[in-house]
């Protein structure tokens, strides 16, 4: 029996059409339990199944575990579809953000859907046969098992704790089943949860806050508990709820994947964190709640990331390890400086949603924007590249706020700031707003049309920062053909910068070249001249 991990994540209704160039975590983790157990796995992306009639004439499979979000919804129904096509006998499970969403689950037709970590389900479903009679029969006091019409909903009655990162080590082989690998940006999950255990006044007030007093400020929250069962966090967000406090996956487990990912042709790593600099606060004996106490574990960072620079140096082609978003509020000089020693020229995002500090802290935001800013000055000091990410349409939005984002947009950020993403708010299941049924802004003339003035002047922000670029060199990974351009490939900057198209008369596909930028195609693209094609690191 050989089992089929579909990656839906971010596919939307079948195709990814933004970081087309990441592979997330996820499905390279029920590869490992699959490689534990010893079972056949293959992972495979949504949109090879719906773009290739060919695809189960290849391979026999008898267990299909997909894995989505909420915004995937039409695409993990479409490849349902296909799946009982192929054979009616199929044995369709569900994992992911998706499962948090019981409507959603509800219409698709599957077995069984698993509710947060997954790993010890997976690992049970296996030795039970995917027989849920017998799962249940062994193992209904480990779970809570509930039927949602005729599916399965599997969900663990306790958080595990770090030691989950031993027992489930993430596949490396599998990385090659995406064909894309070699370009991509592959995650390696660092730390599970996150320390914003905070909740703002917007929650507080529509949940029933009662004032226990856990919730006064960032600094002295002390437990993740709500005697009103209000979820915890940033209000958009459900990783508090879902994953409790942070744990740190140990270090030689990380150079390990790491390690091999490098031999098999990995070429840019991300260390995958809610917050970076929770990695090992507390040491992995207490749970920290706070996003802000105690300080980030400066020692156990730099040996991390020490080895992982050595590692990466020692790779016959240009290689990158960079790491996802920290909390401004853990930001410290110390800590940047140790960021530039380590991880020269590359790219660092910060969650900001909104630069409006009242309307930041009314979200359960833990750091103000002033915090972030500050965090952007020293990252641009030491050699980094900050991206910043905004949320509009959140509950408590006003003009005011979004007039007060657009002004620092405006005046603020040019110096410190490489580029900015904005997302319309869309409410997640689990998160804290969504519980409390926290009230989106009601539709008004002047919110839309600040809206409208600060997407204009992030788009312009990008475009001017990518004029800047024009003169400068990046190293590139040759990825695919540009089919808007002829003669032209995309490539992808192995260490910070956006997408670049340069031309080549010969076949450069999978080559490593610098080049020097020329002209903004776009806010998200650039044209570049090659100057030289690397045939190792440093030839
Ligand atoms: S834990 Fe709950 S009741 Fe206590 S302060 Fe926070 S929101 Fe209010």
């Amino acid at each position: 029996m050989t089992i089929l991990i579909v990656d839906a994540l971010a596919a939307n209704e079948g195709r990814r059409k933004f970081s087309r160039d990441a592979i997330g975590v996820g499905p390279r983790l029920l590869a490992g339990i699959c490689e534990k157990n010893n079972k056949d796995a293959k992972i495979v992306r949504v949109e090879d199944i719906l773009e290739n009639n060919d695809f189960f004439n290849q391979t026999d499979f008898e267990v299909f575990l997909i894995s989505g979000m909420s915004v995937d919804k039409i695409a993990v129904k479409r490849v349902i579809k296909h799946i009982y096509r192929y054979s009616s006998k199929s044995r369709v499970i569900l994992g992911g953000p998706i499962v948090s969403d019981i409507a959603i689950v509800k219409e698709m037709d599957v077995l069984a859907g698993v509710v947060g970590e997954g790993e010890s389900v997976l690992e049970d479903l296996i030795r039970s046969d995917f027989s849920f009679q017998s799962f249940e029969d062994n193992h209904a006091k480990q779970y809570e098992l509930n039927r949602l019409q005729d599916i399965w909903l599997i969900k663990q009655n306790t958080l595990s704790t770090a030691s989950i990162f031993d027992k489930y080590p993430a596949s490396t082989d599998r990385i090659t089943d995406y064909p894309d690998f070699w370009f991509s940006k592959v995650y390696v999950e660092i730390t599970r949860g996150c320390s914003n255990h905070f909740r703002g006044e917007i929650v507080k007030t529509e949940g029933g806050c009662s004032d226990c007093g856990n919730c006064e400020d960032p600094d002295s929250v002390v437990t993740g508990d709500c005697p009103e069962d209000i979820p915890p966090g940033c209000g958009f967000c459900s990783v508090p709820a879902t994953f409790g406090a942070p744990r740190s996956k140990s270090k030689n487990l990380i150079l390990n994947e790491v390690e091999e990912l490098f031999k098999k042709g990995v070429r840019r790593i991300i260390l995958s964190s809610p917050g970076f600099f929770d990695y090992y606060r507390g040491n992995n004996e207490v749970s920290i709640f706070s996003p802000t106490i105690p300080a980030a574990n400066l020692t156990i960072i730099s040996e991390l990331l020490e080895e992982l620079v050595r590692l990466r140096d020692q790779q016959e082609e240009i290689c990158s390890i960079s790491i996802e978003n920290v909390k401004p509020s853990l930001v410290t000089e110390s800590l940047a400086k140790m960021l530039g020693k380590y991880l020269p020229g590359t790219a660092i995002s910060i969650g900001c949603e909104t630069f409006d500090t009242k309307h930041s802290s009314a979200i359960g935001r833990p750091a103000s924007s002033n915090q972030a800013l500050e965090a952007a000055k020293l990252f641009k000091n030491e050699g980094l590249d900050t991206q910043i990410y905004l949320i509009h349409s959140l509950p408590g939005e006003t003009v005011k706020s979004l007039e007060i984002t657009r002004k620092v947009i405006k005046e603020d950020l040019k110096d410190f700031v490489e580029k900015i993403t904005v997302y319309k708010y869309l409410p997640l299941p689990n998160s804290p707003f969504t519980i409390t049924n926290s009230k989106q802004p009601i539709v008004r003339h002047f919110l839309k049309e600040k809206r409208e003035e600060l997407k204009k002047n992030i788009i312009e922000f990008n475009k001017n920062k990518k004029r800047d670029l024009i003169g400068k060199k990046l190293d590139l990974i040759v990825a695919e053909e540009d089919s808007q351009r002829q003669n032209n490939y995309f490539a992808y900057p192995i260490f910070s910068g956006p997408a670049v198209s340069v031309y080549s008369e010969e076949n450069i596909l999978k080559q490593t070249v610098s080049a020097e930028i020329t002209e903004v195609l776009s806010d998200r693209l650039v044209k570049g001249k090659i100057v030289r094609i690397f045939k190792q690191r440093g030839n």
